[in-house]
């Protein structure tokens, strides 16, 4: 068995890349965002403010933003990941455009999806980019094809939706041919269960195209739902019949309550699984089913469950799979869990940071879920605080 010697209490190695004044203003951000009364108000009238033109960049840049965000600019975030690769943890680029619609902005997002790859190519930490099909794909479209998923040719009511899907087609094909000539993997995220159909099918036939001797596109499965499980196994055997290599990245979920919400106002039921433990079940379940066909599965742990974590860096050493295996990688949020993925990268873990960059304006929609996820005293925001001001006493002590 590969020793191992892990410690996610660690905060010397987790905040080693921080200043003192960083850690101060991180302690600060997730004190303030404890109040979920703040959060609320914040998250709503955020929007709302940003539209009115009053001068908040200001604010947000140096408090939300700084905390999650890389940068405004590629440019930018390239210091904070020059900053990562120092401590061994290595970056998920993600262009954290959300919500804008219109052929010419789907365009200028696979221009852009091109220009990270690039981009990472050329970098030696920076080994995926994320992109969102909503970035490349009408929202709408998405639905329709979603609503009648087997009947892709004869849903349309006009040829201009074929022509349509066509072109996302087209725009995804571009991103996944660049990005397999570079050496770069793409992570396709999960969004809403009612687009996520067509998400998925687009996928797969990027694997099946791309994957045949290295895992270059990922899917994300999201276990919160009560169906995936099964479904991760239906695409290993899909690929295995195909001949290609199956990419995952593993999540919970990250549109509860939005989910719930719409199946009970429409009167289905919920996708969403029944409570935390059945998600976490199913979650370390898919983990195993991952570790145990590695052959086949490019795997990705994007979690901050420590629990989570721990059990597949076990499996991996009770298994004599190295640490850095190609098939194996964790990821964390940029500014979540420092505590998880430095303590993964000391004991040479394949582990990276979920990066996103872009103008404000822009990542508002990233910047008010990750609010919203760190707003609960006993979740994310408790476990934050209490290593961050561990962290602070422990240099105190040390000066
Ligand atoms: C690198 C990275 C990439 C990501 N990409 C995506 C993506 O593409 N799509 C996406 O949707 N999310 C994505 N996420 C977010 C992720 O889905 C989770 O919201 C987030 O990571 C919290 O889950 P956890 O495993 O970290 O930990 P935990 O804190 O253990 O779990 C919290 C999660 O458990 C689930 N949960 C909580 N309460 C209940 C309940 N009562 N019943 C059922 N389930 C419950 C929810 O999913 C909640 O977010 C990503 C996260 C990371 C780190």
């Amino acid at each position: 068995m590969l020793a191992m010697n892990i410690s996610f209490d660690n905060t010397e190695n987790a905040f080693a890349y921080k200043t003192d004044k960083e850690l101060k203003a991180a302690k600060f951000l997730f004190s303030t965002m404890g109040y979920p009364w703040f959060v609320q108000l914040g998250t709503r009238l955020t929007p709302f403010i940003m539209k009115t033109g009053l001068p908040v960049h200001g604010i947000i840049r140096k408090t939300i933003f700084k905390q999650f965000v890389g940068g405004e600019t590629l440019e930018e975030t390239a210091f904070v990941g020059e900053v990562l690769g120092r401590y061994g943890v290595q970056v998920i680029l993600d262009y954290g455009v959300e919500g804008k619609e219109g052929e010419d902005n789907f365009d200028h997002a696979t221009e852009e999806f091109i220009r990270v790859i690039n981009y990472a190519a050329t970098q030696h930490n920076i080994p995926f980019i994320s992109i969102k099909v909503t970035g490349l794909a009408r929202f709408g479209l998405l639905q329709t094809l979603n609503d009648a998923p087997r009947l892709r040719s004869g849903i349309h009511d006009h040829e201009s939706e074929i022509a349509e899907w066509d072109r996302v087609r087209e725009r995804m094909y571009a991103i996944c041919e660049i990005a397999a000539e570079k050496n770069i993997g793409v992570l396709v995220d999960a969004e809403e269960s009612w687009i996520q159909d067509p998400i998925d099918r687009l996928t797969m036939e990027m694997m099946e195209l791309f994957n045949k001797e290295k895992v270059v596109v990922y899917n994300t499965i999201q276990l919160y739902r009560h169906d995936r499980l099964h479904f991760l196994q239906m695409s290993h055997q899909i690929a295995r019949q195909q001949g290609f290599l199956l990419g995952v990245k593993l999540v919970r979920g990250a549109y509860m309550e939005k989910e719930r919400e719409r199946a009970r106002i429409n009167g289905y039921a919920s996708p969403i699984q029944p409570d935390k433990a059945a998600t976490d079940k199913d979650y370390d379940h898919a983990v195993r089913y991952c570790v145990e066909h590695l052959d086949k599965i490019g795997l990705i742990i994007a979690s901050h469950n420590e629990q989570s974590n721990l059990l597949a860096a076990e499996l991996l050493n009770q298994k004599n799979i190295s640490h850095n295996h190609p098939h194996i990688h964790f990821s964390q949020l940029y500014g979540m869990s420092d505590n998880i993925t430095f303590n993964l990268a000391k004991e040479g873990f394949g582990v990276s940071k979920y990066l996103p960059f872009g103008p404000i304006r822009d990542v508002i929609p990233y910047l008010m879920r990750r609010a919203q996820e760190n707003s609960s005293v006993s979740g994310q925001t408790g476990r934050e605080l209490a290593l961050i001001r561990k962290e602070i006493a422990r240099r105190r002590q040390a000066k």
